[in-house]
């Protein structure tokens, strides 16, 4: 390993003028206009691996923007295969004028590259094709197989992702998928995340009488829809935050004793927190503190509620309908289809009979884990500790990733998700930026996780 720390540690500024190469390409998947600009693109990281010494190099058409794959897979059948994953696409940039330089000509400032797709994902695809490159060019070979799959469409939903995966599994399969896709807890604080939240997204519509009526005429006769949404959304949950749809915990992944100590070591500062958000006090569900509520816990939330008069003044008047958007975050074992059942259940259960209401479901999806004594999750520690000389936190995101599902599910592997980004590196906004210290620190790190991995029996 020394050959290739001392490459990495010389190659530091080659690294960054390198990256703005990548970065210049304006590779936004959302807009018609730049799709000329995200096949350069495609074809850039397509050179990028073949310069890098991958083989069987591709780059798949999809009805969308293409997908690029490249592997080496000479370390043997007893090394573990590794899939990396990015993205090659960006969000678009405006509001432009917030951008302090231009948004495809990078620049460094304090410590910092700032661009689009700096940190979100060009900075981190880069992170581990450096650390390839590291090893094949001093080593000759790496000490684990490794596939790496990069698309254009994370930022338009991957539509096309899934289908390519189903259509493809022989040429995906692998042991662990490896994301860098998300953030560090802080600066300092490397974190392997190793869970994510699913979803199931309803909507709930409330009819009453068939035309909005005069509350003076019929108002204390006939039930009004919104009152009867209202006593729907306050029964499902009570009023210390526990979720009262029947059978809605059975299946929750419990929280570990050892991932509750490891939560506890976050450096996180819950006066700050409230302050940030000027609230003065917090909400949620007894017996578990604030980050494994907004991570670990399942959730029941009102997005969005309509009906009635909402202009100004006042008008008297019984509507016809009402509605509200409610999403569910669920955790690991938690099935969608299931929740959205034991949902339309205890809605319906609850609902008063002067009223119809209808029950839909709009999207789910499943949360992920990665047991935290996953081997691959112990070579990751060993691998951030060497690379940033720090020992690791744990981290779970309260969002989802839907492709790490379709990991799951498809190609039966776990993901370990190691961000090198930053929580305020501005991703999806103007002045998105990477620190240049986790860059470099992240190459090192992925190429120490290479060899750590090495080391797993298969
Ligand atoms: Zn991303």
């Amino acid at each position: 390993m020394d050959k290739i720390i001392n490459y990495i540690e010389s190659n530091k500024d080659k690294y960054i003028e390198d990256l703005k190469v990548f970065l210049r390409i304006p590779s936004v998947s959302t807009n018609p206009e730049n799709k000329n600009d995200v096949r350069d693109c495609a074809e850039y990281v397509e050179k990028q691996l073949r310069s890098i010494g991958l083989e069987n190099i591709s780059i798949y058409e999809t009805p969308g923007h293409p997908i690029v794959y490249g592997d080496w897979l000479n370390a043997g059948d007893d090394k573990p295969t590794i899939l990396i994953y990015g993205h090659y696409d960006v969000q678009p940039v405006d509001p432009l004028n917030l951008w302090t330089d231009p948004p495809f000509e990078p620049t460094v400032r304090d410590g910092n590259i700032y661009a689009r797709g700096s940190a979100d994902d060009k900075g981190q695809v880069f992170i581990h094709m450096k650390s390839i490159e590291a090893h094949l060019l001093n080593n000759g070979k790496l000490p684990v197989n490794i596939k790496f799959l990069i698309e254009g469409e994370e930022e338009i939903g991957s539509v096309n992702l899934d289908e390519f995966i189903a259509k493809n599994k022989t040429l995906l399969k692998c042991d662990y998928v490896v994301v860098s896709d998300s953030a560090m807890f802080d600066y300092d604080v490397p974190s392997i995340c190793y869970g994510l939240r699913g979803l199931a997204y309803m909507q709930v519509e409330v009819t009453g009488p068939n035309r909005d009526l005069h509350s003076g005429s019929f108002g204390g006769a006939v039930n009004n829809p919104i009152n009867a949404l209202a006593h729907i959304i306050v029964n499902l949950k009570d009023d210390k935050g526990k979720i009262l749809i029947d059978g809605f915990y059975d299946d929750v992944l419990k929280l570990s004793d050892k991932e509750r100590e490891e939560f506890k070591k976050l450096p996180f500062n819950e006066e700050k927190y409230m302050e940030e958000l000027e609230i003065s006090e917090l909400f949620g569900e007894e017996g578990y503190t604030t980050l494994e509520r907004a991570s670990a816990r399942p959730t029941l939330d009102c997005n969005g509620i309509w009906g009635g008069f909402q202009g100004e003044g006042a008008k008297t008047v019984l509507p016809s309908h009402a509605g509200a958007k409610i999403s569910m975050r669920l955790v690991p074992n938690q099935e969608p289809e299931k929740i959205e059942k034991l949902f339309t259940d205890y809605v319906n259960k609850i609902s008063p009979d002067s009223v119809k209401v209808k029950v839909i479901s709009l999207h789910g999806g499943k949360g992920a884990i990665t047991p935290i004594d996953s081997p691959a999750i112990d070579a990751a520690v060993e691998a951030l500790r060497l690379g940033f000389g720090k020992t690791p936190v744990f981290t779970r995101e309260g969002g989802s990733i839907p492709v790490v599902n379709t990991f799951q599910t498809l190609l039966e592997a776990d993901t370990i998700l190691l961000g090198f980004g930053l929580p305020d590196e501005n991703a999806h906004s103007p002045d998105e930026h990477l620190n240049l210290s986790n860059f470099q620190r992240g190459i090192l790190s992925v190429a120490h996780y290479f060899n750590e991995l090495s080391k797993i029996k298969k």
